[in-house]
């Protein structure tokens, strides 16, 4: 069974907007691009493109390759002190740049994509705050097919901040037991044998194969790799001979990064 990410995104969006109807103001998002790295470009569009969608204000701050961190620093600071906006997400990775500077400046409460050490230290110990847009999604995919995760075995493969360790961290909360892979995980088809539930982050296209997922389990392809013009993800299409249920690449966990991040900008916008 294929997970239609597509689809469980847009019902997302759609609860958002309605939520941005209730209010009697306009949640705005600011979204900071540095350079001109085509990906970078795609992404930040069709984040602002949706987030207009929902009716959030979202506005586009461009600053050329070649900026300095500090003008990058000023750019958060400014928007940090400005009423009208309260989502901030600076596009990563930011080339040549010291992107942690960067991200320990935006405020804490105004940090959408929930990457500030501030919010995931909360994370990490159960409390309250903005959670990492693509975990989040990722788990709001599983509940799709299975709601209690107690007790499942997890192997998350892939340990970046921003999608990996968040992963574990959302996994853990949800009473799974964890099995974390990385680039020196030794026997990772092992492993991955004995989970009910694989989220792949690796980047490396078609790396979890056919004969390494136990039959019936729910595999989550946050990969995105662009192989000879076409995006593919990190599991092989024929694990879906195997899988209970999977997500498509693309169509799959992409969709909802974006609609988690327009939750998290209502989050934001209420509680500032
Ligand atoms: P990253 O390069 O920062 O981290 C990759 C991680 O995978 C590292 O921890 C590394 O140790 C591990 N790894 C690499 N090769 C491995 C291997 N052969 N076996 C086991 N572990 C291995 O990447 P990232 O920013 O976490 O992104 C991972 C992938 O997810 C990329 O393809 C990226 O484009 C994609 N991504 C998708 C979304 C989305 O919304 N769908 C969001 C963020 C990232």
């Amino acid at each position: 069974m294929l997970i239609d990410g597509k689809a469980i995104a847009a019902s997302i969006r759609s609860k958002v907007a309605d939520e941005v109807s209730s209010l009697d103001y306009v949640p705005g998002l600011a979204v900071v691009l540095v350079g001109d790295d085509p990906a970078s470009n795609i992404y930040v569009r069709n984040k602002t493109k949706f987030a207009q969608e929902v009716g959030i204000d979202s506005y586009l701050h461009y600053l050329p390759a070649g900026s300095t961190v500090n003008e990058v620093l000023e750019e958060v600071w400014s928007l940090n002190a400005d009423p009208t906006i309260h989502g901030i997400l600076v596009q990563l990775p930011l080339r040549g740049l010291d992107a942690q500077k960067v991200i320990e400046a935006i405020d804490p409460k105004k940090d959408v994509d929930g990457f500030h050490p501030l919010n995931a230290g909360r994370m990490m110990i159960g409390l309250p705050g903005l959670r990492p847009c693509t975990p989040v999604g990722c788990i709001k995919l599983i509940k799709t097919v299975q709601q209690d995760l107690t007790g499942m075995n997890a192997l998350v493969i892939g340990a970046s901040n921003i999608v990996g360790k968040p992963m574990a961290q959302l996994l853990l909360a949800e009473n799974c037991t964890v099995m974390h892979a990385h680039i020196h995980t030794k026997n990772l088809p092992i492993l991955a044998r004995q989970a009910d539930i694989i989220v792949v982050a690796a980047g490396v296209p078609g790396l979890v194969q056919q004969d390494w997922v136990k039959p019936g389990a729910i595999v989550i392809d946050v990969g995105i790799n662009r192989v000879e013009g076409n995006i593919v993800g990190d599991v092989d299409p024929a694990v879906q001979k195997v899988a209970g249920a999977m997500t498509p690449v693309p169509g799959g966990v992409g969709p909802m990064t974006i609609a988690c991040l327009l939750e998290n900008t209502v989050h934001a916008a209420k509680n500032s």
